[in-house]
């Protein structure tokens, strides 16, 4: 039986790419087959995964399983471990729904989709449990509110109260780190909440765009508008990855002219003001800007201090005033380093087991010096490792494929998203004008080294301590 599913796990990775198995069905497991009946039983992790795979792949596996099990026309059964799915629900930490790796990360689904007219009824307990794949713990009560944000906030709420009506699309931007997902999340959360039979779908923009690659590849380029134009609310995160990806666009401007049309609600977020994300036909600019644009803006001091608090209360950390004093005015360029901080802080008190004071939270963060501006961070590690390697900067940016230069390049990138807190996007326009694709592969195959490579470990180690000490 496993030697069958191997094969026909061979065939999908052919015929639709390894991320695809990776994703959809490497938890999934041929439970045994029915010659008379001709049928045969898979058993899925849980409903979503299910419905996934009966919506894009029916024709697929039936194609290739009545192939290796010599069954024509076989009927396909699909059983689902339910038990297993509340354990991939509950635990989809922050850090992977806004991580650009998670397109890698098979644990990650992050398209969310939350319908509650059950196609497949189950106890009413669970049904809550595997609806929802928006991260709970984006709420709007986890959200502070300041200057900064108050008025992305306020809109992101009214939308909530009228859907389609007010602000439509509603279009938040900011830079990285400041809210914008954990906003999107919290309306999920809030709708979801509200009106259940409600079809909500939250997407990266990165996934979007892969799944509409995907959707030429196989010729389904219809269930992808349908997927998408049967929702209430789509909620499109990041959208400045839309940049120059013309075909996108085109498919983009479709399933947004259907869903204002029929009274659905958008919103978008993005780093940029719609007028200037580069790389975007104008027909679509102008769309972003039809409803509402609110911008997110890192929070003041007292802001800050609020947030640091929230976090200490969710998270059961004891944090005395002096301390949150201490971080905030510390971290300047956005809300998830000063997460980040707080994390090390409390993080280096339990392993030493010491309270946390401002002693040790002045000694912890001592080494975090601010980043410096973008620009020139990224020209600083770029002449590091340039220097380190021995190879000069214009053969870095240069389109040369030579292996070495290859593999230092992809270091660069390695180097640069870890101690920049520029996006991948940046990154790779700063590199000699690469796609943000390219960088994201890059950093790919250089973590993935990483396993199993401790002498580069070391090594990279080494090369951020330079750069850092310069
Ligand atoms: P962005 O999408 O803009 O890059 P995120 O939404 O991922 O940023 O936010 C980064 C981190 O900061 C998240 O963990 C989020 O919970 C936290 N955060 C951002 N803004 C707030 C806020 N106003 N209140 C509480 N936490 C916040
Ligand atoms: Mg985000």
């Amino acid at each position: 039986m496993q030697l069958i599913w191997d094969d026909f796990l061979k065939l999908i990775k052919e015929e639709s790419g390894s991320r695809v198995v990776e994703t959809w069905f490497k938890a999934v497991s041929l439970q045994k087959w029915e010659e008379d009946t001709k049928t045969v039983y898979l058993k899925t992790p849980n409903q979503f995964v299910t419905k996934w795979l009966q919506q894009h792949y029916t024709t697929l596996i039936k194609t290739h399983l009545s192939r290796l099990l010599h069954i024509k026309d076989l009927n396909l059964v699909f059983l689902c471990n339910s038990k297993k799915e509340s354990l991939t629900r509950d635990i989809i930490p922050a850090s992977i729904i806004s991580s650009q790796n998670n397109l890698y990360n098979s644990s990650s689904i992050n398209t969310s989709i939350v319908k509650f007219k059950e196609k497949f009824p189950k106890s009413k307990k669970n049904k809550k449990k595997e609806t929802s794949q928006i991260n709970k713990n984006y709420t709007f009560n986890s959200f502070v509110v300041g200057p900064s944000n108050s008025l992305a906030h306020a809109a992101a709420y009214a939308v909530c109260q009228n859907l389609g009506k007010v602000y439509n699309p509603l279009f938040i931007y900011g830079g990285t780190g400041l809210g914008k997902t954990h906003l999107l999340h919290a309306i999920g959360n809030e709708v979801f909440k509200k009106k259940n039979q409600i079809t909500i779908r939250y997407q990266t923009t990165d996934k979007f765009t892969t799944e509409f690659i995907n959707s030429i590849r196989l010729d389904k380029t219809h269930h992808f508008r349908e997927k998408y134009q049967n929702t209430d609310l789509l909620m499109l995160d990041d959208i400045q990855f839309l940049s120059n990806k013309e075909q996108t666009q085109e498919a983009f401007f479709h399933i947004f002219n259907t869903l204002h049309e029929k009274g659905a609600q958008i919103i978008l977020s993005s780093d940029t003001f719609p007028k200037e994300i580069k790389g975007f036909q104008s027909r679509l600019k102008s769309r972003l800007e039809w409803g509402l644009v609110a911008d997110m803006q890192m929070p003041d001091l007292e802001t800050k201090i609020a947030i640091l608090k929230k976090k200490a209360e969710t998270n059961k950390i004891n944090l005395k005033d002096e301390v949150a004093n201490f971080i905030a005015s510390k971290i300047k360029s956005n809300i998830r380093e000063l997460e980040g901080a707080l994390i090390r802080v409390e993080a280096f008190g339990t392993l030493t087991n010491q309270q946390i004071t401002l002693q040790l939270a002045k000694k912890v963060l001592l080494n975090i010096r601010e980043p410096k501006k973008d620009g020139i961070m990224l020209n600083d590690i770029l002449k590091n490792i340039a220097k380190i390697y021995s190879i000069s900067v214009n053969d870095l940016k240069s389109k040369k494929r030579q292996k070495d230069i290859v593999f230092v390049r992809q270091v660069t990138f390695y180097i640069m998203k870890k101690l920049s807190f520029c996006s991948l996007q940046v990154i790779g326009e700063f590199v000699g004008k690469r796609d943000h694709s390219t960088v994201l592969h890059s950093i790919t195959k250089i973590e993935k080294k990483l396993q199993t490579d401790a002498a580069l470990a070391q090594k990279l180690n080494q090369i951020e301590q330079e750069i850092l000490m310069n």
